[in-house]
């Protein structure tokens, strides 16, 4: 039998309805141990609480923390697979940071859930148990962090939470799920590029997301970004910023502080393609550097990452080209 180490870190699948409010909190204790006993004949699971709260609580700090604790727990013993259960919020960017910086090729799969413990169709359980097929499949392995959900497996890379409420949120645009998970098994379809994995040992640069939208300003730009190590812009269409947001965002790479281009459209990526002002062509010129997809709080979490090892902007652009 498999052996599964599942590291719960809260959100609505460890919480539960109050039925007179209506309102939705964290539990004392994981309403998921009630699962524990029909896991058992799928896996020999260790369970360790490592956070209870909200996914908004969680932090960049929390995750490079769970990172550490999940490469110690795989030098203490020895596991075949990780689950980690998460609060949908921020599961994308968790799972991504993840991807971006744990060492190991051991399957590591993060599950949550739309409704909590107590609801109707409850989806916790059943993510839960896919997610534990997932982990104990051999198949499952060097593919990276994989986010398993209402019968998928997606990529950490290119998966994103898509809708407020349903249960089918998280999606990979453009790309789809690698795989299925059935009452009968696992199933994979594609097989991902794996990404390079950093070593960093912490956190330290402010970095800023912002959007763009038609009529934008370097004013807003030069306020927010005071303070901030480096920013992320999820520009217009394939890479286009309104031409009064250029002389703010060429100031800040004269400072020395890196801009990341994304785009705020979920399908494709940026391209330095029109050359009229605040075009992608200037903007590539002026020392903008362009991602290869990611979104933005995922390019802001890879930028995070990036400055740890270096600030060389030609370094930095070929990090974001990985
Ligand atoms: N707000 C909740 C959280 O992210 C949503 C969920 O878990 O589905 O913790």
């Amino acid at each position: 039998m498999k052996k599964i180490l599942l590291i719960h870190t809260g959100g609505t699948i460890a919480m539960a309805e109050d039925k007179e409010t209506g309102s939705v909190n964290t539990q004392n204790r994981h309403p998921l141990e009630r699962e524990l006993p029909e896991l058992a004949g799928l896996a020999d699971i260790t369970s360790e609480n490592f956070l209870n709260v909200p996914s908004p609580h969680v932090t960049p700090e929390h995750m490079l923390r769970l990172s550490c604790f999940i490469e110690n727990k795989l030098k203490q013993d020895t596991y075949d697979g990780i689950v980690v259960t998460h609060g949908t919020d921020t599961l994308e960017e968790t799972a991504f940071l993840l991807d971006l910086v744990l060492q190991t090729t051991v399957p590591v799969i993060v599950t949550g859930a739309m409704r909590s413990s107590n609801e109707h169709g409850s989806d916790g359980p059943y993510n839960l148990i896919s997610s534990v097929k997932v982990a104990s499949s051999s198949e499952s392995a060097g593919k990276g962090v994989l986010v398993v959900f209402n019968e998928e497996i997606h990529t950490a890379k290119n998966v994103t939470k898509t809708h407020t409420s349903n249960i089918a949120t998280f999606q990979s645009p453009q790309y789809g799920p690698i795989g299925i998970v059935t009452k009968r098994g696992v199933f994979f379809h594609h097989t991902p590029v794996k990404s390079a994995v950093h070593t960093v040992t912490r956190l330290t640069k402010k970095v800023l997301l912002l959007k763009a939208f038609a009529g934008m300003d370097g004013i807003l730009i030069k306020n927010a970004a005071s303070g901030m190590d480096g920013i992320v812009i999820e520009a217009l269409g394939q890479g286009n910023l309104p031409p009064a947001t250029v002389p703010a965002l060429v100031q800040l790479i004269t400072e020395g502080k890196p801009v990341v281009l994304v785009s705020r459209c979920f399908n494709g990526i940026v391209q330095d393609i029109y050359s009229y002002d605040g075009g992608g062509k200037k903007l590539k010129e002026a020392g903008l550097i362009f991602s290869n997809g990611l979104n933005g709080q995922k390019a802001r979490l890879k930028l995070m990452v990036a400055l740890e090892l270096t600030e060389n902007r030609h370094r930095l652009q070929e990090l974001f080209d990985q």
